[in-house]
Protein backbone atom coordinates (compact mmCIF):
# COMPACT_ATOMS: atom_id res chain seq x y z
CA UNK A 1 0.00 0.00 0.00
CA UNK A 2 1.26 3.70 -0.71
CA UNK A 3 1.26 5.67 2.43
CA UNK A 4 -0.19 9.23 1.50
CA UNK A 5 0.24 12.06 3.85
CA UNK A 6 -3.03 14.24 4.34
CA UNK A 7 -3.12 17.77 5.55
CA UNK A 8 -6.06 20.60 5.00
CA UNK A 9 -5.78 24.01 5.46
CA UNK A 10 -8.52 25.85 4.08
CA UNK A 11 -9.58 29.97 4.21
CA UNK A 12 -11.12 31.36 1.37
CA UNK A 13 -10.17 35.50 1.62
CA UNK A 14 -11.97 38.58 1.24
CA UNK A 15 -8.82 41.11 0.65
CA UNK A 16 -11.86 44.03 1.13
CA UNK A 17 -12.91 42.71 4.57
CA UNK A 18 -12.75 44.32 7.50
CA UNK A 19 -13.44 41.25 9.41
CA UNK A 20 -9.89 39.87 11.10
CA UNK A 21 -8.93 35.95 10.89
CA UNK A 22 -7.35 35.74 14.21
CA UNK A 23 -5.69 32.51 15.10
CA UNK A 24 -8.40 31.16 17.51
CA UNK A 25 -11.01 31.03 14.43
CA UNK A 26 -8.48 28.00 12.90
CA UNK A 27 -7.57 26.35 16.61
CA UNK A 28 -11.62 25.82 18.12
CA UNK A 29 -14.68 25.14 16.85
CA UNK A 30 -16.46 27.95 14.60
CA UNK A 31 -20.01 27.61 12.59
CA UNK A 32 -19.19 25.40 9.37
CA UNK A 33 -15.88 24.56 10.67
CA UNK A 34 -14.48 21.93 13.10
CA UNK A 35 -11.55 23.12 15.89
CA UNK A 36 -7.83 22.41 13.86
CA UNK A 37 -7.41 18.55 13.70
CA UNK A 38 -4.30 16.63 14.62
CA UNK A 39 -3.03 13.63 13.54
CA UNK A 40 -5.01 10.90 13.87
CA UNK A 41 -8.22 13.06 14.67
CA UNK A 42 -8.32 13.31 10.87
CA UNK A 43 -9.42 10.31 10.90
CA UNK A 44 -13.37 10.80 12.33
CA UNK A 45 -13.55 12.10 8.87
CA UNK A 46 -13.50 8.85 7.21
CA UNK A 47 -15.90 7.38 9.69
CA UNK A 48 -18.71 8.95 7.67
CA UNK A 49 -20.16 10.74 4.91
CA UNK A 50 -19.01 14.21 5.08
CA UNK A 51 -19.08 17.17 2.79
CA UNK A 52 -14.89 17.50 2.99
CA UNK A 53 -12.82 16.34 0.48
CA UNK A 54 -10.38 14.63 3.50
CA UNK A 55 -13.69 12.49 3.98
CA UNK A 56 -14.29 11.40 0.87
CA UNK A 57 -10.52 10.81 0.19
CA UNK A 58 -10.54 8.32 3.29
CA UNK A 59 -13.35 6.67 2.50
CA UNK A 60 -12.10 5.87 -0.70
CA UNK A 61 -8.23 5.00 -0.04
CA UNK A 62 -7.77 1.14 0.74
CA UNK A 63 -9.98 0.89 -2.13
CA UNK A 64 -7.41 2.55 -4.18
CA UNK A 65 -4.66 0.67 -2.00
CA UNK A 66 -3.80 3.94 -0.37
CA UNK A 67 -2.98 4.20 3.34
CA UNK A 68 -3.36 7.53 4.68
CA UNK A 69 -1.24 9.38 6.93
CA UNK A 70 -2.97 12.17 8.00
CA UNK A 71 -1.47 15.72 9.28
CA UNK A 72 -2.89 18.73 10.39
CA UNK A 73 -6.25 20.07 9.41
CA UNK A 74 -8.16 23.23 9.72
CA UNK A 75 -10.14 25.35 8.06
CA UNK A 76 -12.34 28.65 9.20
CA UNK A 77 -15.27 31.29 7.99
CA UNK A 78 -13.78 33.89 4.96
CA UNK A 79 -12.78 36.47 6.16
CA UNK A 80 -9.61 39.51 5.83
CA UNK A 81 -6.55 38.09 4.95
CA UNK A 82 -4.63 35.70 7.00
CA UNK A 83 -1.97 37.62 9.17
CA UNK A 84 1.73 36.39 7.93
CA UNK A 85 2.56 34.94 12.12
CA UNK A 86 -0.81 32.98 12.03
CA UNK A 87 -0.17 31.59 8.63
CA UNK A 88 3.36 30.76 9.41
CA UNK A 89 2.19 29.35 12.37
CA UNK A 90 -0.44 26.78 10.84
CA UNK A 91 1.90 26.18 8.00
CA UNK A 92 4.76 25.84 10.30
CA UNK A 93 2.16 23.00 11.70
CA UNK A 94 1.81 21.12 8.90
CA UNK A 95 5.46 21.36 8.08
CA UNK A 96 6.38 19.86 11.40
CA UNK A 97 4.10 16.82 11.25
CA UNK A 98 5.12 16.62 7.25
CA UNK A 99 8.94 16.35 8.80
CA UNK A 100 8.35 13.82 11.34
CA UNK A 101 5.85 11.60 9.34
CA UNK A 102 8.13 11.22 5.75
CA UNK A 103 8.39 9.44 3.54
CA UNK A 104 5.13 8.98 1.80
CA UNK A 105 4.60 8.34 -1.50
CA UNK A 106 2.04 10.69 -1.89
CA UNK A 107 0.14 13.52 -0.50
CA UNK A 108 -3.01 14.95 -0.37
CA UNK A 109 -3.76 18.62 0.10
CA UNK A 110 -7.24 19.90 1.47
CA UNK A 111 -7.30 23.44 0.26
CA UNK A 112 -9.37 26.12 -1.10
CA UNK A 113 -7.75 28.09 -3.31
CA UNK A 114 -8.63 31.85 -2.61
CA UNK A 115 -6.46 31.70 0.81
CA UNK A 116 -4.31 35.25 0.68
CA UNK A 117 -2.27 35.95 3.66
CA UNK A 118 0.46 38.95 4.52
CA UNK A 119 0.93 41.41 2.01
CA UNK A 120 -1.38 39.87 -0.75
CA UNK A 121 0.64 36.81 -0.52
CA UNK A 122 -1.46 33.82 -2.62
CA UNK A 123 -1.91 31.44 0.51
CA UNK A 124 -2.06 28.01 -1.49
CA UNK A 125 1.04 29.08 -4.20
CA UNK A 126 3.06 29.40 -0.85
CA UNK A 127 1.48 25.78 0.99
CA UNK A 128 2.24 24.31 -2.52
CA UNK A 129 6.05 25.30 -2.37
CA UNK A 130 6.66 25.08 1.20
CA UNK A 131 4.99 21.09 1.06
CA UNK A 132 7.35 20.48 -2.60
CA UNK A 133 10.44 21.98 -0.78
CA UNK A 134 9.62 18.90 1.81
CA UNK A 135 8.48 16.27 -0.01
CA UNK A 136 10.38 16.72 -3.23
CA UNK A 137 8.77 14.97 -6.75
CA UNK A 138 6.37 12.49 -5.03
CA UNK A 139 2.51 13.03 -6.16
CA UNK A 140 0.47 16.03 -4.93
CA UNK A 141 -2.82 16.18 -5.82
CA UNK A 142 -5.37 18.95 -4.75
CA UNK A 143 -8.46 19.27 -3.54
CA UNK A 144 -9.99 22.67 -4.50
CA UNK A 145 -13.41 24.53 -4.11
CA UNK A 146 -14.79 25.91 -7.11
CA UNK A 147 -14.20 29.34 -5.91
CA UNK A 148 -10.34 28.96 -6.36
CA UNK A 149 -8.35 31.73 -7.83
CA UNK A 150 -5.45 29.39 -9.21
CA UNK A 151 -2.26 30.97 -10.30
CA UNK A 152 -0.25 29.48 -12.88
CA UNK A 153 2.88 29.04 -10.30
CA UNK A 154 0.29 26.69 -8.19
CA UNK A 155 -0.73 24.98 -11.20
CA UNK A 156 2.73 23.78 -11.72
CA UNK A 157 3.35 22.75 -8.42
CA UNK A 158 0.90 20.22 -7.92
CA UNK A 159 1.24 16.91 -9.62
CA UNK A 160 -3.13 17.01 -10.07
CA UNK A 161 -5.68 19.10 -8.91
CA UNK A 162 -9.41 18.69 -8.71
CA UNK A 163 -12.18 20.92 -8.15
CA UNK A 164 -15.80 20.64 -6.52
CA UNK A 165 -18.05 21.20 -9.49
CA UNK A 166 -21.28 22.04 -7.47
CA UNK A 167 -22.15 25.68 -5.99
CA UNK A 168 -23.70 25.28 -3.52
CA UNK A 169 -21.04 22.84 -2.80
CA UNK A 170 -22.36 19.90 -2.22
CA UNK A 171 -19.79 17.12 -3.38
CA UNK A 172 -16.54 17.75 -1.00
CA UNK A 173 -17.14 13.89 -0.67
CA UNK A 174 -17.08 13.00 -4.09
CA UNK A 175 -13.86 15.66 -4.92
CA UNK A 176 -11.89 13.77 -2.11
CA UNK A 177 -13.09 10.47 -4.09
CA UNK A 178 -12.07 12.16 -7.32
CA UNK A 179 -8.23 12.28 -5.89
CA UNK A 180 -7.97 8.92 -4.54
CA UNK A 181 -8.63 7.40 -7.69
CA UNK A 182 -6.23 10.37 -9.31
CA UNK A 183 -3.34 9.82 -7.06
CA UNK A 184 -3.78 5.74 -7.74
CA UNK A 185 -3.26 6.29 -11.07
CA UNK A 186 -0.01 8.77 -10.83
CA UNK A 187 1.18 6.12 -8.45
CA UNK A 188 0.90 3.83 -10.73
CA UNK A 189 3.44 5.55 -13.24
CA UNK A 190 0.71 6.07 -16.10
CA UNK A 191 1.64 8.92 -18.96
CA UNK A 192 0.19 12.20 -17.31
CA UNK A 193 0.08 15.82 -19.07
CA UNK A 194 -1.71 18.77 -18.01
CA UNK A 195 -3.13 22.46 -19.21
CA UNK A 196 -4.38 24.93 -17.75
CA UNK A 197 -5.85 29.01 -18.83
CA UNK A 198 -7.47 31.53 -17.48
CA UNK A 199 -10.88 33.15 -18.27
CA UNK A 200 -10.73 36.63 -19.86
CA UNK A 201 -13.17 38.10 -17.42
CA UNK A 202 -14.64 37.17 -13.99
CA UNK A 203 -18.14 35.54 -13.21
CA UNK A 204 -20.61 38.02 -10.60
CA UNK A 205 -21.23 34.99 -7.60
CA UNK A 206 -25.07 35.36 -8.22
CA UNK A 207 -24.48 34.46 -11.82
CA UNK A 208 -22.46 31.04 -10.29
CA UNK A 209 -24.84 28.51 -8.79
CA UNK A 210 -24.53 25.04 -11.23
CA UNK A 211 -28.15 24.59 -10.24
CA UNK A 212 -29.26 26.87 -12.97
CA UNK A 213 -27.95 28.99 -16.13
CA UNK A 214 -25.59 29.69 -17.27
CA UNK A 215 -23.16 27.74 -14.85
CA UNK A 216 -25.41 24.34 -14.93
CA UNK A 217 -24.77 23.48 -18.73
CA UNK A 218 -21.14 24.96 -18.10
CA UNK A 219 -20.63 22.22 -15.45
CA UNK A 220 -22.35 19.69 -17.36
CA UNK A 221 -19.40 19.60 -19.42
CA UNK A 222 -17.01 18.14 -17.79
CA UNK A 223 -18.20 14.48 -17.19
CA UNK A 224 -18.49 14.88 -21.18
CA UNK A 225 -14.63 15.79 -21.35
CA UNK A 226 -13.98 13.01 -18.87
CA UNK A 227 -15.41 10.43 -21.00
CA UNK A 228 -13.24 11.58 -24.39
CA UNK A 229 -10.15 9.07 -24.30
CA UNK A 230 -7.24 10.17 -22.51
CA UNK A 231 -8.84 12.02 -19.93
CA UNK A 232 -8.02 11.83 -16.50
CA UNK A 233 -10.00 15.01 -14.89
CA UNK A 234 -10.96 18.12 -15.73
CA UNK A 235 -12.34 21.18 -13.64
CA UNK A 236 -13.80 24.36 -13.65
CA UNK A 237 -13.02 27.28 -11.18
CA UNK A 238 -15.55 30.07 -11.27
CA UNK A 239 -12.85 32.22 -9.08
CA UNK A 240 -13.69 34.37 -5.71
CA UNK A 241 -14.27 37.95 -6.67
CA UNK A 242 -13.31 39.96 -3.30
CA UNK A 243 -9.99 38.90 -3.69
CA UNK A 244 -7.30 41.41 -4.90
CA UNK A 245 -4.56 39.38 -6.96
CA UNK A 246 -3.72 38.85 -10.68
CA UNK A 247 -5.08 35.46 -10.92
CA UNK A 248 -8.52 36.30 -9.70
CA UNK A 249 -10.89 34.70 -11.46
CA UNK A 250 -12.25 31.48 -13.31
CA UNK A 251 -9.75 29.30 -14.78
CA UNK A 252 -9.65 25.76 -16.07
CA UNK A 253 -7.12 22.63 -15.73
CA UNK A 254 -7.33 19.66 -17.26
CA UNK A 255 -4.79 16.35 -17.17
CA UNK A 256 -4.43 13.32 -19.87
CA UNK A 257 -2.47 10.70 -20.99
CA UNK A 258 -1.43 12.81 -23.57
CA UNK A 259 -0.38 16.59 -24.09
CA UNK A 260 -2.96 17.42 -27.33
CA UNK A 261 -5.54 15.80 -25.75
CA UNK A 262 -4.92 18.26 -22.90
CA UNK A 263 -4.99 21.02 -24.04
CA UNK A 264 -7.73 20.07 -26.74
CA UNK A 265 -9.96 19.30 -23.60
CA UNK A 266 -9.11 22.68 -21.87
CA UNK A 267 -9.80 25.21 -25.12
CA UNK A 268 -12.99 22.96 -25.09
CA UNK A 269 -14.11 23.96 -21.80
CA UNK A 270 -13.20 27.30 -22.11
CA UNK A 271 -14.59 27.86 -25.32
CA UNK A 272 -18.02 26.82 -23.27
CA UNK A 273 -17.33 29.39 -20.71
CA UNK A 274 -16.49 31.88 -23.50
CA UNK A 275 -20.15 31.31 -24.94
CA UNK A 276 -21.48 31.67 -22.06
CA UNK A 277 -19.77 34.79 -21.59
CA UNK A 278 -23.07 37.32 -21.96
CA UNK A 279 -24.99 35.68 -19.10
CA UNK A 280 -22.08 36.43 -16.72
CA UNK A 281 -24.20 39.94 -15.46
CA UNK A 282 -25.21 41.28 -12.19
CA UNK A 283 -29.27 41.77 -11.64
CA UNK A 284 -29.34 42.69 -7.98
CA UNK A 285 -32.75 44.89 -6.79
CA UNK A 286 -32.45 47.78 -3.98
CA UNK A 287 -33.99 47.23 -0.44
CA UNK A 288 -37.18 48.81 -1.09
CA UNK A 289 -38.10 47.50 -4.16
CA UNK A 290 -36.88 44.03 -2.61
CA UNK A 291 -39.10 43.97 0.43
CA UNK A 292 -42.05 45.46 -2.01
CA UNK A 293 -41.96 42.45 -4.22
CA UNK A 294 -41.72 40.07 -1.46
CA UNK A 295 -44.59 41.50 0.15
CA UNK A 296 -46.83 41.41 -2.62
CA UNK A 297 -45.70 37.87 -4.08
CA UNK A 298 -46.33 36.23 -0.68
CA UNK A 299 -49.72 37.30 -0.93
CA UNK A 300 -50.23 34.69 -3.47
CA UNK A 301 -48.41 31.48 -2.52
CA UNK A 302 -47.98 29.70 0.35
CA UNK A 303 -43.87 29.14 0.52
CA UNK A 304 -42.03 31.67 1.77
CA UNK A 305 -40.41 34.27 -0.61
CA UNK A 306 -37.00 34.32 -0.28
CA UNK A 307 -34.56 38.14 -0.21
CA UNK A 308 -31.30 37.14 -0.68
CA UNK A 309 -28.78 39.67 1.38
CA UNK A 310 -25.96 38.77 -1.05
CA UNK A 311 -23.32 41.02 -0.38
CA UNK A 312 -23.47 40.46 3.29
CA UNK A 313 -22.68 36.88 3.48
CA UNK A 314 -20.04 35.59 6.10
CA UNK A 315 -19.27 32.85 3.46
CA UNK A 316 -17.90 35.50 1.25
CA UNK A 317 -16.06 37.25 4.31
CA UNK A 318 -18.81 40.03 4.93
CA UNK A 319 -19.59 40.32 8.58
CA UNK A 320 -22.90 39.62 7.95
CA UNK A 321 -24.37 42.42 10.37
CA UNK A 322 -25.84 45.03 8.12
CA UNK A 323 -29.68 45.68 8.89
CA UNK A 324 -30.53 47.69 5.72
CA UNK A 325 -33.31 45.06 4.56
CA UNK A 326 -34.37 44.56 8.90
CA UNK A 327 -34.99 48.27 8.64
CA UNK A 328 -37.06 48.33 5.09
CA UNK A 329 -38.95 45.56 6.70
CA UNK A 330 -40.10 47.55 9.27
CA UNK A 331 -40.67 50.53 7.95
CA UNK A 332 -42.92 48.28 5.90
CA UNK A 333 -45.00 46.15 7.83
CA UNK A 334 -43.91 42.87 6.63
CA UNK A 335 -45.80 39.89 7.36
CA UNK A 336 -43.98 37.11 9.08
CA UNK A 337 -40.79 37.10 8.44
CA UNK A 338 -37.33 35.35 9.65
CA UNK A 339 -33.96 37.15 8.84
CA UNK A 340 -30.59 35.43 9.45
CA UNK A 341 -27.63 34.78 10.97
CA UNK A 342 -26.94 38.24 11.47
CA UNK A 343 -23.51 38.30 13.31
CA UNK A 344 -23.73 40.14 16.86
CA UNK A 345 -22.12 38.91 19.86
CA UNK A 346 -23.15 41.80 22.04
CA UNK A 347 -26.69 41.78 21.15
CA UNK A 348 -27.25 37.82 21.47
CA UNK A 349 -25.28 38.76 24.92
CA UNK A 350 -28.23 41.06 26.15
CA UNK A 351 -30.55 39.19 24.96
CA UNK A 352 -29.46 35.87 27.01
CA UNK A 353 -29.00 38.41 29.97
CA UNK A 354 -32.31 39.27 29.60
CA UNK A 355 -33.77 35.44 29.09
CA UNK A 356 -36.62 33.89 26.76
CA UNK A 357 -40.07 35.35 27.63
CA UNK A 358 -38.82 39.12 27.97
CA UNK A 359 -38.14 42.26 26.50
CA UNK A 360 -34.85 44.44 25.62
CA UNK A 361 -33.38 47.47 24.11
CA UNK A 362 -30.72 46.54 21.19
CA UNK A 363 -28.60 48.38 18.84
CA UNK A 364 -29.07 45.54 16.72
CA UNK A 365 -25.97 45.24 13.79
CA UNK A 366 -24.33 48.00 11.27
CA UNK A 367 -21.63 48.01 13.52
CA UNK A 368 -19.19 47.05 10.89
CA UNK A 369 -19.77 49.02 7.97
CA UNK A 370 -18.26 52.40 7.69
CA UNK A 371 -21.29 54.84 7.93
CA UNK A 372 -24.02 52.19 8.63
CA UNK A 373 -26.03 52.18 11.85
CA UNK A 374 -28.03 49.93 14.32
CA UNK A 375 -31.72 48.99 14.41
CA UNK A 376 -32.15 49.78 17.66
CA UNK A 377 -35.14 49.03 19.10
CA UNK A 378 -37.37 46.75 21.55
CA UNK A 379 -37.00 42.96 20.98
CA UNK A 380 -39.00 40.55 22.62
CA UNK A 381 -36.58 37.42 23.46
CA UNK A 382 -38.31 34.16 21.91
CA UNK A 383 -35.42 31.60 22.58
CA UNK A 384 -32.17 31.14 22.94
CA UNK A 385 -29.46 28.53 22.36
CA UNK A 386 -25.85 28.04 22.96
CA UNK A 387 -23.66 25.34 21.86
CA UNK A 388 -23.84 22.92 18.99
CA UNK A 389 -26.66 21.40 17.35
CA UNK A 390 -26.36 19.38 14.08
CA UNK A 391 -26.72 20.28 10.39
CA UNK A 392 -29.32 18.66 8.76
CA UNK A 393 -29.45 20.03 4.95
CA UNK A 394 -26.88 18.87 1.83
CA UNK A 395 -23.95 21.02 2.59
CA UNK A 396 -23.67 20.34 6.19
CA UNK A 397 -25.19 17.08 6.77
CA UNK A 398 -23.86 15.01 9.78
CA UNK A 399 -21.85 17.77 10.83
CA UNK A 400 -21.35 19.57 14.40
CA UNK A 401 -22.31 23.48 14.20
CA UNK A 402 -22.23 25.80 16.90
CA UNK A 403 -22.25 29.40 16.45
CA UNK A 404 -21.50 30.29 20.13
CA UNK A 405 -24.36 32.34 22.25
CA UNK A 406 -27.48 32.51 19.48
CA UNK A 407 -30.87 34.14 20.20
CA UNK A 408 -33.92 34.56 18.57
CA UNK A 409 -35.78 37.92 18.76
CA UNK A 410 -39.09 39.38 17.57
CA UNK A 411 -39.66 43.53 16.61
CA UNK A 412 -43.18 43.06 15.65
CA UNK A 413 -43.64 40.09 12.87
CA UNK A 414 -40.21 40.47 12.09
CA UNK A 415 -38.00 37.17 13.55
CA UNK A 416 -34.20 37.49 13.79
CA UNK A 417 -31.32 34.79 14.74
CA UNK A 418 -28.51 36.39 16.07
CA UNK A 419 -25.14 34.39 16.54
CA UNK A 420 -21.87 34.96 18.24
CA UNK A 421 -20.02 33.30 15.26
CA UNK A 422 -20.40 34.35 11.79
CA UNK A 423 -21.84 31.64 9.69
CA UNK A 424 -23.85 32.05 5.98
CA UNK A 425 -27.73 31.23 6.29
CA UNK A 426 -26.81 27.44 4.44
CA UNK A 427 -29.06 25.52 6.37
CA UNK A 428 -32.58 25.54 8.00
CA UNK A 429 -31.39 24.36 11.20
CA UNK A 430 -29.66 27.41 12.04
CA UNK A 431 -33.27 28.84 12.53
CA UNK A 432 -34.69 25.57 13.74
CA UNK A 433 -32.29 25.33 16.79
CA UNK A 434 -33.85 28.87 18.13
CA UNK A 435 -37.42 27.70 17.27
CA UNK A 436 -38.20 29.34 13.60
CA UNK A 437 -39.48 27.08 11.51
CA UNK A 438 -38.84 28.34 7.79
CA UNK A 439 -41.42 27.03 5.97
CA UNK A 440 -44.15 28.60 8.08
CA UNK A 441 -42.52 32.24 7.25
CA UNK A 442 -44.22 34.57 4.60
CA UNK A 443 -41.03 36.21 3.97
CA UNK A 444 -37.33 34.92 4.77
CA UNK A 445 -33.95 36.73 4.63
CA UNK A 446 -30.85 35.03 4.18
CA UNK A 447 -27.41 36.38 4.62
CA UNK A 448 -25.94 34.10 1.95
CA UNK A 449 -24.84 34.37 -1.82
CA UNK A 450 -26.04 30.77 -3.59
CA UNK A 451 -25.55 28.22 -0.92
CA UNK A 452 -28.46 28.66 0.87
CA UNK A 453 -30.11 27.28 -2.30
CA UNK A 454 -29.27 23.48 -1.22
CA UNK A 455 -31.55 23.61 1.55
CA UNK A 456 -33.92 26.54 1.33
CA UNK A 457 -34.17 26.59 -2.70
CA UNK A 458 -37.08 23.86 -2.29
CA UNK A 459 -39.06 25.47 0.00
CA UNK A 460 -38.38 29.24 -2.07
CA UNK A 461 -41.56 30.33 -4.34
CA UNK A 462 -39.20 33.71 -5.67
CA UNK A 463 -35.78 34.10 -4.99
CA UNK A 464 -34.91 37.69 -4.87
CA UNK A 465 -31.14 39.07 -5.09
CA UNK A 466 -30.71 42.73 -3.10
CA UNK A 467 -28.28 44.88 -3.85
CA UNK A 468 -28.07 45.92 0.22
CA UNK A 469 -23.91 47.49 0.51
CA UNK A 470 -21.65 45.05 2.62
CA UNK A 471 -17.73 44.28 2.16
CA UNK A 472 -18.46 42.13 -1.07
CA UNK A 473 -19.34 44.09 -4.07
CA UNK A 474 -21.66 41.72 -6.39
CA UNK A 475 -20.58 43.90 -9.17
CA UNK A 476 -17.26 43.31 -10.07
CA UNK A 477 -17.23 46.85 -11.89
CA UNK A 478 -17.32 48.29 -9.21
CA UNK A 479 -14.43 46.57 -6.90
CA UNK A 480 -11.70 49.05 -5.93
CA UNK A 481 -9.45 46.33 -7.44
CA UNK A 482 -5.69 47.77 -7.91
CA UNK A 483 -4.01 44.29 -8.67
CA UNK A 484 -6.06 42.72 -10.76
CA UNK A 485 -4.25 41.71 -14.54
CA UNK A 486 -4.74 43.98 -16.97
CA UNK A 487 -7.33 43.61 -19.32
CA UNK A 488 -9.68 40.80 -17.46
CA UNK A 489 -13.06 41.99 -18.35
CA UNK A 490 -15.04 43.30 -14.57
CA UNK A 491 -18.22 40.95 -15.37
CA UNK A 492 -19.10 39.01 -18.49
CA UNK A 493 -18.81 41.35 -21.16
CA UNK A 494 -17.71 43.68 -18.72
CA UNK A 495 -15.54 47.30 -18.58
CA UNK A 496 -11.71 46.08 -19.01
CA UNK A 497 -9.48 46.44 -16.12
CA UNK A 498 -6.25 48.63 -16.58
CA UNK A 499 -4.22 49.49 -13.77
CA UNK A 500 -3.85 53.08 -15.46
CA UNK A 501 -7.51 54.07 -15.15
CA UNK A 502 -8.38 55.14 -11.62
ZN1 LIG B 1 -16.81 28.13 -2.53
Amino acid sequence: MAKIGLAGFIHETNTFSNTPTPLENFLNQSGFYPKLLHGDEILQFGEKRLNIAASGFLADAAKCDLTVCPLIWCGTEPSQPITEDVFNHLMGMIEKKMHENFPFDGLLLDLHGAMVYGNLQDGETEILRRSRAIVGNIPIVTSFDLHGNISKECFELATVMIGYRTYPHIDGFENGQRCAQVMRYVLDGKPLYKSFQMAPFLMPATTQPTTKEPAQSLYAQLPIVEDWDGVISASIMEGFNACDLPHTGPSVFTYASDQLTADKSADFLMRAILEREEQFSVDLVPPFEAVRRAIKLQQSTTQPVILVDVQDNAGGGSPSDTVWLLKELVKNDAPETALGVLWDPHAAELAHQAGEGNTVEIALGGHSLPGHTPMTASYHVEKLHEGDFMGNGPMVAGRVLNLGKMAHVRLGNIHIVISSDRMQALDQSLFRVVGIEPCEMKILVLKSANHYRADFGPIASAIINVDAPSAILEDPSKIAYTNLREGVRLKGLGPVFSKSKP
